[in-house]
């Protein structure tokens, strides 16, 4: 594909990324990305001083490096303004004694908030939606902006590819590289890994380990964010879910058309219509460059289905539509 030299997505140290929310998740994102010199960031939250803060430290661990200090923090949203890729992490964690819907109606207020301001400061942005419940929050974001469904999804997938791979290449004493994880579906308790499709060693996963086995890998890969909140007692994941973010922003910046599970608005396939839920993508400089549609036996399409039947129920709990 020819390569348009007037776009700043061109040159990775040129593109504009903001990330709003510089809590765990995306102050980590930001020290990602600025280790692999990836564009200039901009780090955003409400907080007063957080992002200030987060920027003055990851300016210093620059320093640590020698590297370039390409990180600015702020309160102020405005700065968001002509963004190439935005990331947002902004958002509470769900927290004893919240139900879902509580985390749903708070979190979505965020959602629906900063989505109209990404609307009006930067309307040719791709943008990345971390926040949970992310499949709803991507769908939310992609209905405010109103922008091209291509440019706006959600990071989920990768992050819980990357855990069935860990936990397949510790069971079976491979290395990470030698597995090739497949999962989609919605990030949560929709998710699907995928042992048929999974190939470990150029074999597919089912036929290099029993039933049981498969069936555990699974479990523990869909238990995984449980189990490190439990153990963390206070606030979940990070170093993963921001490495997978940065991960998908390079993708972006460096057009390399990375196959990449997200969040995508999918109308059509799989039987699916007018959902945000988790499928393989392509992903390049346009943001998704092509969405590429796996065979499923009936028993996966039908499992998938109903994880985007659940997802549509949660959209008439959104308090902004
Ligand atoms: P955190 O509490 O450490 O950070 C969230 C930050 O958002 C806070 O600093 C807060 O001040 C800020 N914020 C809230 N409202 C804002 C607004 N209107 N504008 C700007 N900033 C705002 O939480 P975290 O651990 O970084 O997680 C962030 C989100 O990401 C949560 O919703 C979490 O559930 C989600 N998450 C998703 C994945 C995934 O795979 N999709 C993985 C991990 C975490």
């Amino acid at each position: 594909m020819a390569i348009l030299n007037d776009n700043p997505l061109d040159n990775p140290i040129t593109a504009k990324i903001s990330i709003i929310g510089a809590g765990n998740v995306g102050s980590m994102a930001a020290l990602n990305l600025l280790v692999q010199g990836m564009g200039h960031i901009t780090l955003v939250d409400v907080l007063q001083g957080l992002a200030q803060g987060k920027a003055c430290d990851l300016e210093d661990a620059c320093g640590v490096l020698g590297i370039e200090n390409r990180v600015q923090g702020t309160g102020d949203i405005n700065k968001i303004g002509s963004s190439d890729v935005i990331v947002i992490t902004a958002g509470v964690a769900r927290k004893p004694g919240m139900s879902r819907e509580d985390l749903l109606n708070i979190n979505s207020r965020i959602i629906f908030e900063l989505s109209s301001k990404i609307k009006e400061l930067a309307p040719g942005a791709i943008v990345i939606v971390v926040t949970n419940p992310l499949d709803v929050m991507t769908y939310l974001a992609l209905k405010t902006t109103a922008f091209n469904t291509r440019r706006v999804f959600g990071m989920g997938l990768t992050l819980d590819a990357a855990r069935f791979r860990g936990q397949i290449s510790k069971e079976l004493h491979l290395h990470n590289k030698e597995v090739e994880a497949t999962v989609i579906g919605s990030h949560g308790e929709g998710m699907m890994p995928l042992p048929r499709l999974t190939v470990t060693r150029g074999a597919p996963l089912d036929r290099m380990a029993d039933a049981n086995k498969v069936a555990e890998l699974v479990k523990r890969t869909k238990e995984r964010g449980a189990e490190i909140v439990n153990h963390l007692g206070s606030g979940s994941a990070y170093f993963a879910p921001a490495l997978a973010i940065s991960e998908l922003v390079k993708a972006i910046v460096t057009d390399s058309k990375a196959l990449m599970g997200v969040s995508a608005y999918v109308s059509g396939m799989y039987g699916i219509n007018e959902v945000c839920i988790g499928v393989p993508c392509i992903i390049g400089k346009r943001g998704i460059e092509k969405m590429v549609e796996f065979e499923l036996n009936e028993a996966e399409k039908t499992a998938l289905q109903q994880s985007a039947e659940s997802l549509r129920k949660m959209y008439k709990l959104l308090p902004v539509f």
